[in-house]
């Protein structure tokens, strides 16, 4: 049997970053102690940038592209896993500074590992990806701080995109009261409504210059927008709720006060999905196999072949694909 498998590569030629479909063998892989089957990978804007040698995404080289990977454990030299074990990585710089998930086989540092949970598939796994990662990330945020499904309305903002409309699904799921705010509510309003969303809510009454205190409305909310979307989003949260913010859609900036803080004690929650610890992601990876609608998840995915990626790379870059591209590395 040949010992010989497929991977993309991006490497230094001429000075500029070129990536193409390669044979790999074993002594190609960084020296990490646990050895993996790769199952899927995932064909993200930022693959795109990576694939198409755009943006300096490769900070190494040469480099395997591909930001994230699910798969079948071959062989450890770390004790906590051994052969046949399923996992799954996503964020740690796969795709940066180490080699990612565009290949067949793949060493991974066990730190990285989330187990995939029982009953949910490799290939599921990768079409929830980091957006869906993230939005459970957010929804446990408001859990941990006390956000039951009785407390009020929650506000999801930037509610049709990959983490927004996640969120909105696992909220309704959960029996939240979901209140989802989108620009574009002409096109995207019924699929909101049918991911849950009982309200909707125009991103203009939200994106602009807002009071220090607003009308008390939101006992929680996911703000993946930032700038005036998430001051108004603060200062319309009830007495004690919390905001939690991962995303910066609209801008980076925050015009607000300490006014919730300190006349409401409204908490803001920051979350980070690429550095969270294991424990946290193996929390929320739990959570989702728990949570997750499979028939939903269904509509927003296809799958792609390794080969295809180079191909697909510059498309997703000029915005010529919707919806999510798990990548079959073995097709
Ligand atoms: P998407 O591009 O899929 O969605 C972003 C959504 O934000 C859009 O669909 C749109 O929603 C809204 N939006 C876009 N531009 C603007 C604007 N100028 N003003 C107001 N709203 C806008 O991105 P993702 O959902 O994948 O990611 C959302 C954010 O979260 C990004 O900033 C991303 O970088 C960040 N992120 C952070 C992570 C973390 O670890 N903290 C992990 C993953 C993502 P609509 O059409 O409904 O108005």
């Amino acid at each position: 049997m040949s010992d010989k498998f497929s991977a993309i590569v991006a490497e230094e030629i001429d000075g500029r970053t070129v990536a193409s479909l390669r044979q790999l063998t074993l002594a190609d892989l960084p020296d990490e102690p646990v050895l993996v089957d790769v199952g899927y990978s995932t064909l993200n804007y930022k693959d795109g940038l990576a694939v198409s040698g755009r943006g300096r995404i490769c900070r190494t080289l040469p480099l395997i592209c591909g930001i994230d990977l699910a798969g079948t454990v071959v062989q450890s030299a770390d004790p906590a896993y051994e052969a046949g074990d399923r996992v799954l990585v996503n964020g740690y710089g796969m795709s940066e500074l180490y080699n990612g998930g565009y290949s067949q086989k793949q060493r991974i540092k066990p730190e990285w590992i989330v187990r995939v949970p029982e009953g949910m598939s490799l290939e599921e796994t990768m079409a929830i990806g980091t957006a869906g990662y993230t939005a459970m990330l957010c929804v446990q945020g408001l859990q941990d701080h006390g956000v039951e499904p009785d407390s009020g309305p929650v506000l999801v903002t930037g509610a049709a995109g990959g983490v927004g409309s996640v969120a909105v699904a696992l909220l309704a799921g959960l029996g939240y009261e979901v209140h989802a705010s989108t620009g574009r509510i002409e096109s995207e309003g019924d699929f909101l409504k049918k991911l849950g969303a009982s309200e909707l809510v125009p991103r203009a009454e939200l994106a602009r210059d807002c009071k220090p205190l607003e009308r008390e409305t939101w006992a929680g909310v996911v703000d993946t927008v930032g700038d005036k979307v998430l001051a108004t989003a603060i200062a319309q949260t009830r007495y004690e709720g919390t905001v939690t913010a991962c995303g910066l859609a609209g801008g980076m900036d925050l015009p607000t006060s300490v006014a919730p803080f300190i006349l409401r004690g409204v908490t803001l929650r920051g979350i980070d999905s690429v550095m969270a610890s294991q424990e946290r992601r193996q929390r929320a990876w739990d959570a989702l196999a728990d949570l997750i609608d499979r028939e939903q998840l269904r509509e927003i995915y296809r799958v792609v072949p390794l080969s295809q990626v180079l191909e697909l790379a510059p498309r997703i870059l000029s915005g010529e694909i919707r919806g999510r591209m798990v990548v079959d590395v073995n097709a």
